[in-house]
């Protein structure tokens, strides 16, 4: 998708405005604002009678707070004139599409919402005392402008839920392929342990054979259960798999009739050296993505980064819901860190920062993770915890902190310190709730007096 000319769209809206006399936008202008509640309410009646859109609306905060910005929006599209307001509208709609892109909305159900709202808008025009030919250019006006909002929350929409797929695809090749470089290079070996053996028992071997197939090698195994899955629906991917097939359905057989030194022998293994050549140089484009990979991990921790945040949190709170399990989120920032840089230096503060790491991921079991937010701040995701849950292993990491010697360099140790603010999920399908929640919290912990535990619903 092609990057959206906001400043064009701003003057391609100015225009369907100007495009209506002025006297007939005052009214439409006046109608909204006097019938921004019950268009709201109506609105929200008809999409709650839609069973597949009550998923996307029952949380009460959803509720409330989408009312209100329902009013807000046809109030605000329908004041705005001039290019500057415009453009504001503009960017509002792009902020309205990536919400509905983290919450899943389908777009089918918004446009069924801008239907709900064009007809009530042509109800209260028939009822208006305007004249019809009045009425019509009103009912083209208010449906030019909600189309307008609609087509742009949609490209914004689809630019969210691309930038998720992207995020989604390389946090899957995070998760499988640990190390890729170190993977790389072993599974490079493999390849060419796999060849050279199978050429051997070609050379040795006389009279019935069966030869090893390159599917059930170290290569193979690790490809179809692990390599396959972390390049997921990369065309890589697929010749490789092609190429396996190739060799063991087609080539292996064929040497196993043949003597030898038969020269359909030498001409399968020249085949078969291709093949496997071409399965070598499509990993290595494979593992070029490894950059894109290591980018999400943070350098000095080795911890997730930011970066995965959106995906690890949809991916949970699509969990919860689905399961009716909840998650918490711990946010953690240590006490006065600027201190350990000012009196030992900024090596000294990396150290701490790793054995910070180190104690986070030694207190949190596999299926939580750990992620390095930035500087000194953490976060945990502790999946499938209750209140009581989150508690003990908030204060037993605060417990091991506070026994927690970390070494400096030139044999040096300290103590450190740190707030933590822990909140659960609430069952708001937007992720960014969530993350607000324990920002607040934690800060709370801090102005508390910091080397405290703050938690809140
Ligand atoms: P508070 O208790 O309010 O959290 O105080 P603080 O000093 O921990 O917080 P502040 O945000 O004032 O300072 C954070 C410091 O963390 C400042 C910055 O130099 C340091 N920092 C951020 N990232 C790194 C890093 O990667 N390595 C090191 N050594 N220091 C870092
Ligand atoms: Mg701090
Ligand atoms: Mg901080």
């Amino acid at each position: 998708m092609s990057k959206l000319d906001t400043a064009e769209l701003a003057v391609s809206w100015q225009k369907l405005a100007t495009r209506t006399p002025p006297d007939v936008r005052a009214y439409v202008q006046q109608l909204s604002l006097d019938h921004d509640d019950s268009l709201a309410t109506f609105f929200y009646e008809q999409m709650l009678s839609t069973a597949s859109a009550q998923v996307f609306l029952t949380h009460k905060q959803v509720q409330t707070r989408l009312h209100q910005s329902l009013k807000q929006w046809l109030v605000e599209m329908f004041s705005a004139h001039l290019q500057d307001s415009m453009l504001a509208v503009v960017m509002k709609q792009i902020k309205v599409g990536e919400i509905h892109a983290r919450i899943h909305i389908p777009v089918y159900l918004v446009l069924r919402g801008a239907r709900f709202l064009k007809q009530a808008y042509a109800d209260l025009l028939d009822a208006s005392p305007l004249s019809f030919d009045d009425r019509i250019i009103a009912m083209r006006y208010v449906a030019s402008f909600i189309d307008m909002g609609m087509e742009i929350m949609s490209y914004a929409y689809g630019q969210s839920k691309d930038r998720l797929a992207r995020a989604e695809e390389s946090y899957r090749l995070f998760a499988v392929v640990q190390d890729a470089t170190v993977e790389h290079g072993k599974q490079r070996a493999a390849i060419l342990d796999w060849e050279n053996v199978f050429i051997f028992q070609v050379a040795v071997q006389q009279g019935t054979k069966v030869l090893p197939r390159i599917t059930s090698s170290d290569f193979g195994l690790w490809f179809r259960h692990k390599g396959a899955y972390a390049f997921e629906g990369s065309t890589e991917a697929q010749s490789i798999y092609h190429a396996m097939s190739k060799i063991d359905n087609e080539l292996i057989p064929l040497l196993e009739q043949v003597e030898p030194a038969h020269e359909t022998t030498v001409q399968a293994l020249c085949q078969l050296r291709e093949l496997t050549r071409s399965i070598a140089l499509e990993l290595n484009s494979l593992f070029e993505r490894h950059n894109e990979l290591e980018s999400g991990r943070d350098v000095l921790t080795r911890l997730l980064s930011r970066k995965y945040l959106p995906v690890v949190l949809n991916k949970e709170i699509a969990y919860a819901q689905k399961r009716s399990k909840s998650f918490a989120l711990i946010g953690i920032d240590i006490d006065y860190f600027k201190e350990v840089n000012d009196s030992y230096g900024h090596e000294a503060g990396d150290k701490v920062l790793q054995q910070f790491a180190e104690l986070l991921m030694a207190h949190t079991r596999s299926g939580d993770y750990v992620f390095r937010l930035g500087g000194e701040e953490f976060l945990l995701v502790l999946v499938d915890v209750d209140e009581d849950g989150v508690w003990r292993i908030a204060k037993k990491l605060k417990e091991a902190l506070g026994a927690e010697s970390f070494h400096l360099p030139q044999n040096l140790h300290i103590s450190v310190t740190a707030s933590f603010g822990i909140t659960m999920f609430d069952g708001h399908p937007d992720y960014q709730h969530i993350l607000r929640r324990v920002d607040a919290v934690l800060y709370k912990a801090k102005s508390a007096g910091r080397n405290c535990i703050v938690f809140e619903q």
